[in-house]
């Protein structure tokens, strides 16, 4: 009997239980990437190399071509329910035609919330779609940044910016900050924005996830 695979899965150790995800490869779909953020990628690393994770990411891939992609994905967020979708743990809208069809997903699907963190913002052709979706109520948009990238300007309205910190000494902006290595877990040394728990020792200790915390996809 043939398995039917479904284009979201549900939950993880970050994302917690209740959060629905679908992914890409890393890298090679993310054409606004900088040198900082492809070197920091957590998608390059662990069980992103395991063979089941790399053959899923390349199915979902596949999947992301088809003509049929909106409608399939706005059936299973429907049919299951599902009120919180992560778009792109790992990968980005990797050219304005897939952007479009999450466009028109959000858009048929005004229950549930959507949130992404994406450097397509630098890739002018995807721009004009980002920022019909970062318009809509139910989108939680994110654009991501570093040192290298610098501050998206001009920043759409209700869109956030989250800062990839790489070195304890760089100037951080934006909305909320991801410490890498070897940044994470050390005292800042500079004043920031919102350090996301899950990367600090405090909320390790308190089991913080992106399903309590809510910092990404509730306001
Ligand atoms: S700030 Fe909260 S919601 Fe955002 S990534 Fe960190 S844990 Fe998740």
């Amino acid at each position: 009997m043939a398995t039917i695979r479904s284009l979201l899965a549900l939950g993880n150790a970050k994302l917690g239980r209740a959060i629905h995800h679908f992914d890409l490869a890393a890298v090679h779909t993310c054409p606004g990437r900088s040198k900082t953020c492809e070197a920091a990628c957590y998608a390059t690393r662990g069980r992103f190399h395991t063979t089941l994770v790399r053959d899923r990411l390349r199915w979902c891939l596949a999947q992301s071509k088809r003509p049929d992609f909106a409608s399939r994905m706005v059936h299973e967020v429907r049919g299951k329910g599902a009120l919180v979708v992560r778009v792109h743990v790992s990968g980005d809208f990797y050219d304005p035609e897939y952007a479009g069809k999450w466009l028109s997903v959000f858009r048929r699907c005004p229950a549930a919330t959507f949130y992404f963190y994406t450097r397509s913002w630098r890739v002018a052709e995807v721009v004009p779609v980002l920022e019909q979706a970062t318009a809509l109520e139910n989108v939680r948009a994110w654009y991501s940044a570093d040192v290298e990238t610098g501050l998206p300007d001009p920043l759409p309205e209700r869109v956030r910016v989250a800062w990839l910190q790489t070195d304890p000494d760089e100037p951080v902006a934006g909305n909320l900050v991801f410490r890498d290595e070897p940044v994470r877990g050390t005292r800042p040394r500079t004043a920031l924005p919102v350090v996301c728990p899950n990367e600090t020792p405090a909320g390790h200790r308190f089991g913080v996830n992106c399903g309590n915390c809510g910092h990404c996809w509730k306001a």
